[in-house]
């Protein structure tokens, strides 16, 4: 076996970093998914994540990546030939919208240039023009790093009367200040390996009583992916098919690590690292490295920042940190060449950040 390399060199923007002990986690022997034992296990797993949803509705664990709770959104929100009006600003967005479309949905899109937001009031405006069955958009776009102000996205469709508000949270619950039930959301999401610094193959989402009510009025919205199905199964500690039961014990220890810190706290360290990464931006221009953030001031996201090289060039610094033992992300899609994204995110501290910040002056230098 290679030798494990040490915590904190890894600052890829999803999967991120796993603390070697949650890891550990995992391995276990075998419970049953019908019993006693993982009744317990999901009751207790339950507890952790309502701060980190803040909420005290049940949080649905689904045992699929984040898409699959992004089609369970669309399934359950839109009828067939139904409408929604999708927030495009990035990838992971745009995958929303297309998701709409796959499933024999209409997506108007809404694309704003990346790196951007969608202004609340214009989104006022578009609502009125339309008659739309759900709002779809992407909170923290991971692509681009920008961050949609959620909370007066969420007041603004709280007025119309049909659509309701579907929230690809991926790179936002657990790392970003997110109030699942004071906005009043309709249904929210995440997947494990982003911001909870757990390894992939977790979903989690929370839906509210009009979306759980949207979805028992669409007769074939599936199966798998039926919302109130979870909903009712996870209320009585069960799921409707096997769980990944190795990645819930993983998530049970993590989750306790995270009341240690305490939500609050880790929001607080996410702002922290991202300030830290602004600031070392800052000093890199002072000495002469010319580099950029991509997305709009006041709209950026704490657990990913999108870092913009004037010249291009990115791929070759990516690739010499990687020589050196550091990851950090490739620009994505048609970003690629021009930018490199560090995942502050996760369980990584503003310590680790900084040595990695002084790699990367090397290299950049
Ligand atoms: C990673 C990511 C996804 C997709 O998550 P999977 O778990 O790979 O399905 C969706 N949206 C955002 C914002 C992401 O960062």
């Amino acid at each position: 076996m290679t030798q494990t390399p040490e915590f904190g060199r890894f600052f890829l923007p999803g999967p991120t970093e796993v603390h070697p002990d949650v890891l550990e986690a995992q391995a276990r022997p075998m419970i049953g998914h019908r019993g006693q034992a993982i009744e317990d296990l999901l009751g207790r797993i339950q507890e952790g994540l309502e701060p980190v949803f803040q909420t005290t509705r049940p949080v649905i664990v689904s045992t699929s990546s984040a898409t699959g709770l992004m089609e369970a959104a669309v399934r359950n929100a839109v009828p067939p030939g139904g409408k929604t009006l999708s927030l495009v600003n990035g990838s992971f967005s745009e995958r929303f919208s297309e998701i709409v479309e796959m499933c024999g949905r209409t997506a108007d899109v809404w694309e704003v240039p990346w790196g951007g937001v969608h202004p609340p009031g214009e989104l006022a405006d578009r609502l009125q023009r339309g008659e739309y069955d759900a709002v779809t958009l992407s909170q923290s776009e991971t692509s681009t790093g920008a961050l949609q102000d959620l909370q007066a996205i969420a007041s603004v469709v709280a007025d119309d009367p049909s659509a309701l508000l579907l929230v690809d949270s991926v790179t936002g619950i657990g790392g970003v200040k997110t109030m699942t039930d004071e906005w009043a959301i309709d249904f929210i999401l995440t997947g494990s390996q982003k911001a909870l610094a757990l390894p992939p193959g977790l979903a989690f989402g929370v839906a509210s009583h009009a979306m759980l009510d949207r979805g028992r009025s669409i007769a074939d919205r599936g199966w798998y992916f039926d919302l109130d199905q979870l909903h009712d199964q996870i209320q009585e500690r069960q799921t409707p098919a096997t769980p990944a039961v190795s990645l819930l014990y993983a998530l049970h220890y993590q989750l306790s690590r995270i009341a240690e810190e305490g939500i609050e706290g880790r929001w607080a360290r996410h702002l922290a690292m991202q300030e830290r990464t602004f600031h070392w931006i800052d000093e890199m221009g002072g000495n002469g490295v010319d580099l950029g953030v991509l997305a709009a001031e006041g709209h950026r996201s704490p657990t990913v920042t999108c870092v913009t090289i004037p010249g291009g060039g990115s791929p070759a610094v990516v690739k010499e940190m990687s020589s050196r033992g550091w990851v950090i992300g490739d620009g994505y899609g048609k970003l690629k060449n021009s930018t490199f994204r560090i995942g502050h995110m996760g369980d990584h501290t503003v310590e680790e950040l900084d040595e990695l910040l002084d790699e990367l002056s090397e290299v950049l230098g």
